[in-house]
């Protein structure tokens, strides 16, 4: 049985648009071990999104009565909207999962504070050009919102010195072999420590 202490919490941190949703997605293809943690956000489903699968949407309302009841690990206010990760998810599934995250940089700074997570931090980057192409092309976005998407890149990326790892994102096969290689590379040393000492 895999031990509850080998089990690793991956985050995947980008400016809006650097593909990182498509990433976990294939991650979590790839290795059954990982579940995607689901966030609770007060942002409006798209079209292709499935509440519970997605994101769990909820009120602007039932999101700040969690948040005062200490119900998340950690949440932020992101473009006008709130997002979260549940902290009873979280502990659920770490008992038989990996868990990959896809938060932000607020997130991630919460999260690290509580010491004893496994935690790696995986921060993605991309070229500014290519960066606005992506937003216009998944077309998920009004105009206004790409351009504040786009805007924020800046002030987003001040904050890579709190991630383990850089990756740039040129092309999407070989972003994923790297972070699979960061991976695999994390569970190996755990699992060789948690044999020394068994
Ligand atoms: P989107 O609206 O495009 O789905 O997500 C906007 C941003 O919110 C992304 O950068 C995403 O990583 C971040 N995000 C999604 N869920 C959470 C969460 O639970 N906590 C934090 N801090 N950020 C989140």
């Amino acid at each position: 049985m895999v031990k509850d202490e080998e089990n690793i919490m991956v985050i995947l941190s980008s400016p809006s648009g650097v593909g990182k949703t498509t990433l976990t997605k294939k991650i979590q293809q790839k290795y059954q071990s990982f579940k995607i943690s689901v966030s609770h956000t007060t942002r409006s489903p798209r079209s292709n999104e499935v509440d519970g699968v997605d994101y769990n949407f909820v009120s602007k309302k039932k999101f700040i009565q969690l948040a005062n009841e200490g119900k998340f690990y950690e949440y932020a206010k992101i473009f006008e909207n709130y997002y979260g990760t549940l902290k009873e998810n979280v502990d659920k599934t770490i008992k038989k999962n990996d868990i990959l995250f896809d938060i932000d940089w607020q997130g991630t700074k919460q999260l690290s504070k509580f010491k004893n997570l496994n935690l790696v931090k995986i921060y993605l980057i991309t070229d500014k050009k290519e960066l606005k192409n992506r937003l216009i092309k998944r077309n998920q976005n009004t105009s206004n919102e790409i351009e504040k998407r786009f805007s924020s890149y800046d002030s987003d990326i001040k904050h890579w010195s709190d991630y383990d790892f850089i990756i740039i994102n040129k092309n999407l096969e070989t972003c994923f072999k790297q972070i699979e290689n960061i991976i695999l590379s994390r569970k190996k040393n755990l699992s060789s420590i948690f044999k020394d000492f068994s």
